[in-house]
């Protein structure tokens, strides 16, 4: 196989672990026990209003910050933390994750595209995304999955939607 191809592999090999890490991780930030650390950074994501106002990233995000402790502490938690850990396991092409993520957080993951309420099926089915991530913030419970759904229907969290 040639460097690229296996470049290719590693990246996507990184982006589906990840994304079951970042699964497992939001699945366990709202599980119900006492003093669920996760749940105590993870709950100022679930503060943002999503209105289909914003459609720019605030200079502030370029930097990583995300508007408080609580918000880009959840970021951190959840995505970058793994991102890096996963990619420093795997090397190679996975170091693409991390400039994926990086995309991904500070133009994406805004009303763009995760928290896009225009955004539906059939591209919902397979992304979890818009209309899909949309109804995790509505009932809280279900719906965990970032990038890929299939983490939702393989451990059955998924809400029919
Ligand atoms: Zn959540
Ligand atoms: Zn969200």
């Amino acid at each position: 196989m040639t460097t690229v191809v296996i470049y290719i592999l590693q990246f996507i090999g990184a982006l589906i672990i990840w994304s079951l890490v970042s699964y497992t991780l939001h699945y366990v930030s709202h599980m119900k026990f006492k003093n669920n650390l996760l749940w105590k950074t993870h709950k100022h994501h679930h503060l943002n209003k999503y209105e289909g106002k914003r459609t720019l990233p605030e200079w502030k995000n370029f930097f990583f910050w995300f508007g408080s402790w609580g918000k880009t502490g959840d970021v951190l938690i959840l995505y970058t933390i793994p991102a890096l850990t996963i990619s420093f396991l795997i090397g190679g092409g996975a170091y693409f994750l991390i400039i994926f993520h990086y995309i991904y957080e500070v133009f994406l993951a805004d009303e763009a595209l995760e928290h896009n309420k225009k955004i539906g099926k059939p591209i919902t089915n397979f992304l979890a995304i818009g209309q899909y991530h949309m109804l995790h913030h509505q009932k809280i419970i279900g719906n965990y999955s970032s990038i890929f759904v299939i983490w939702d229907k393989l451990f059955k969290t998924e809400i029919k939607h």
